[in-house]
C-alpha cells in the first residue's frame, strides 16, 4: 500500500526512514510496559511499532490514506485516533486508560510544533518526559540558553521542563527529504515549579516582553507597573533598559508574581 502512497506536503509528512534515530530517540525514555505514550503522526508506524515493544501507545493520525498500513500493525496496547491531534480533548481520551507515567514520544509534523507544546502545557498533560524530533533552528531557539536566540516560548517551556538538545538528524534520514536538518529535544517535566500566582498574567507579560525583538523591556512592557518591574530586575543588577532574551525564566516568574499582588 505504501508504494503508492502520495506524500502530503500540507502534512509535513516526511517519514523516518534510518531505524537508528527511532533506536536512538527510545534511549532518552525508560519505558516499562504499564506506561502510556503519546504519539502524534505515526505516518507508516515506524517509530510506533519500536514504542510498542515496549510499551502502550495512543497513537493521533490526521490522515485517512495511512489507515489501511497502520490497522496492519494493531495490538491491544496500541490505540489509534484518525483525528487532528489539536482538536482532540486528550484527557478524555486517555482517560480509559489506567497507566503508571505518561509520555509524549514523536516524530512530529512540524507546522504544528508549537501548538502541540502549547497544548500539553495548555491542557495540564501531565507528561513525565516529551521527546520530540523539531527542525534545527527552532529545537535550537526552544532550547537556548539565555542570552542566546532565545523567545517567549522559551521562557515558558524553561518554567514546566528541563529541556535537553539530544542530538542532531540529518535531512538525509527521511524520505522524502525535507529542506532542513532536525534536532532530537526533550522536555523533563520538573520535580518543583516556582509559585505563580497567575498563570494567564505570566504567559501574557512573557508574549508582550517578546513582542518586538530589538526592544527594551521599557519599550515592550510599557502597559505594565514598570516601577514594580524595575525593582525586580534592580535586585538583578539589571534596569528597564535590558532585553528579554537576557532574562532568566525566574526573573520573569517574579515579575509576574510583582505584578499580580495588590
Ligand atoms: N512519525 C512518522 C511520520 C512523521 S511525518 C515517522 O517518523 O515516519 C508527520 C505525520 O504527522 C504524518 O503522518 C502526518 O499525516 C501526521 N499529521 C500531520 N498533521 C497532523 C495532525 N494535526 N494531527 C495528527 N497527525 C498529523
Amino acid at each position: 500500500m505504501m508504494s503508492n502512497f502520495k506524500f502530503k506536503k500540507k502534512y509535513g509528512q516526511n517519514f523516518l526512514k534510518n531505524p537508528d534515530v527511532i533506536i536512538r530517540m527510545l534511549k532518552l525514555v525508560d519505558l516499562t510496559k504499564d506506561d502510556l505514550v503519546i504519539e502524534i503522526g505515526p505516518g507508516s508506524g515506524a517509530l510506533t511499532t519500536k514504542l510498542l515493544e515496549k510499551t502502550r501507545v495512543i497513537a493521533y493520525e490526521i490522515d485517512m490514506e495511512l489507515k489501511e498500513t497502520l490497522e496492519a500493525i494493531k495490538s491491544n496496547d496500541l490505540t489509534i485516533i484518525y483525528d487532528d491531534f489539536l482538536k482532540r480533548n486528550v484527557k478524555r481520551d486517555i482517560g480509559q486508560i489506567s497507566y503508571r507515567n505518561l509520555y509524549l514520544i514523536s516524530n512530529i509534523p512540524y507546522y504544528i510544533t508549537t501548538p502541540i507544546i502549547l497544548k500539553v502545557i495548555d491542557e495540564e498533560l501531565d507528561v513525565k518526559k516529551i521527546v520530540l524530533m523539531v527542525q534545527k533552528e527552532l529545537g535550537e531557539r526552544f532550547a537556548a540558553p539565555v542570552g542566546k536566540n532565545a523567545s517567549s516560548i522559551t521562557v515558558l517551556l524553561n518554567y514546566y521542563f528541563d529541556l535537553k538538545k539530544e542530538f542532531l538528524v540529518g535531512k538525509n534520514n527521511f524520505y522524502p527529504q525535507p529542506k532542513v536538518d532536525s534536532v532530537i529535544i526533550s522536555l523533563s517535566k520538573k520535580s518543583h515549579l516556582e509559585i505563580l500566582y497567575d498563570k494567564d498574567l505570566f504567559f501574557n507579560l512573557i508574549r508582550d516582553a517578546f513582542q518586538f525583538k530589538r526592544k527594551t523591556i521599557k519599550n515592550n512592557l510599557k502597559k505594565y507597573d514598570l516601577e514594580k518591574i524595575e525593582k525586580v530586575l534592580k535586585k538583578y543588577n539589571y534596569d528597564l533598559t535590558v532585553r528579554s532574551e537576557n532574562l532568566d525564566y525566574k526573573i520573569f516568574v517574579e515579575i509576574a508574581n510583582s505584578l499580580s499582588s495588590e
